[in-house]
């Protein structure tokens, strides 16, 4: 069996193209839904990401304003000035970009972002409506593997799904969005004994690692659909996930590529989630 690609770039683009016109709906209604990013420090990954994101943004006719803020801020400046984008009833979201400089404490600086903006889904509120079922925001990288799953109309209901990766910006919620939809979840992680057995028994494999061949093709059901989050490099230094594609691809019934899967999904859901946000206030 050859698996079939669910194509992370073009299902992408339909939810940019979706957030682009429910933008202009809340234009027409006198909203910009805005997006507040702040930055601390120079972080070349974070650099880059926030230029994505900006972009993003703009191309789908949101407003983001980028922050930048040097390396020495103080983490008493950081929270006043999230307290104070809390307060703007122009901003719909707040996004802190990741890592912080290592003398903030970043939990405390993400659970001083109004839950109502908190559009990574940060939050410990945000935790706690997703482990409930109440309405929150989602974090991006699980709800855009879950879009993904939608996309190819596949019905978890029962269905094995096994989680590889237990973070609590991944793995955890990946978890309890698939418990949603009536999966039987298990979740790995380095302490596993066996990793193969439980993976074998899957029909659907997340893999959030970050570690390059962590399923193979001897690990996986055939027809299993397998999500691949993980963000690597190889030999050649070209970015690859933790599933080992050439051979699981031959096993699998749908796999998701690196590049070109989870990653602009993950971006997608932001502008998803910030529109959200707009959408319930109603205002701005
Ligand atoms: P993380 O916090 O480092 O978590 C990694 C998880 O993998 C941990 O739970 C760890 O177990 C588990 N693990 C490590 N080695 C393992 C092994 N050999 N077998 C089974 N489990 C193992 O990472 P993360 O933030 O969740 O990110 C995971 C990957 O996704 C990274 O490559 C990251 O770059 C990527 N990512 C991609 C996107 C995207 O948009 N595409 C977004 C976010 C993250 P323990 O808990 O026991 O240590």
């Amino acid at each position: 069996m050859t698996a079939q690609i669910i194509d992370g770039n073009a299902l992408a683009k339909q939810i940019r193209a979706e957030a682009a016109g429910r933008t202009a709906a809340l234009k027409a209604r006198g909203v910009q839904p805005h997006l507040a990013i702040v930055l601390v420090g120079e972080d070349p990954a974070s650099q880059v990401y926030v230029k994505h994101k900006v972009a993003d943004s703009e191309q789908t006719g949101l407003k983001a304003t980028l922050e930048r803020h040097p390396v020495d801020m103080t983490e008493d400046a950081l929270l006043a000035r999230i307290r104070a984008l809390n307060a703007d009833a122009s901003v719909h979201g707040i996004l802190v970009q990741l890592p912080l400089p290592r003398h903030m404490d970043s939990h405390k600086v993400i659970e001083t972002i109004s839950p109502a903006k908190d559009v990574d889904g940060f939050h410990v509120a945000s935790a706690g409506a997703l482990m409930v079922g109440q309405p929150g925001f989602w974090p991006c990288t699980p709800y855009g593997c879950m879009k993904m799953l939608e996309s190819i109309g596949y019905d978890l209901r029962g269905k094995h799904a096994v989680v590889i990766g237990r973070s609590n910006i991944v793995g955890k919620p990946m978890a309890m969005m698939l418990l949603a939809k009536d999966a039987t979840v298990t979740v790995c992680h380095s302490r596993t004994p066996d990793l193969a057995a439980f993976t074998r028994q899957a029909d659907v494999v997340v893999a959030a690692v970050g570690k390059r061949n962590v399923l193979t093709a001897g690990m996986v059901k055939p027809g299993a659909v397998v999500i691949d989050v993980g963000m690597n490099r190889n030999d050649e230094g070209k970015l690859c996930g933790d599933v080992d594609f050439d051979g699981v691809k031959e096993v699998a019934g749908w796999i998701t590529p690196v590049p070109g899967g989870v990653g602009p999904m993950t971006r997608a859901m932001l502008l998803a989630n910030t529109i959200d946000a707009a959408e319930r206030t109603g205002r701005g």
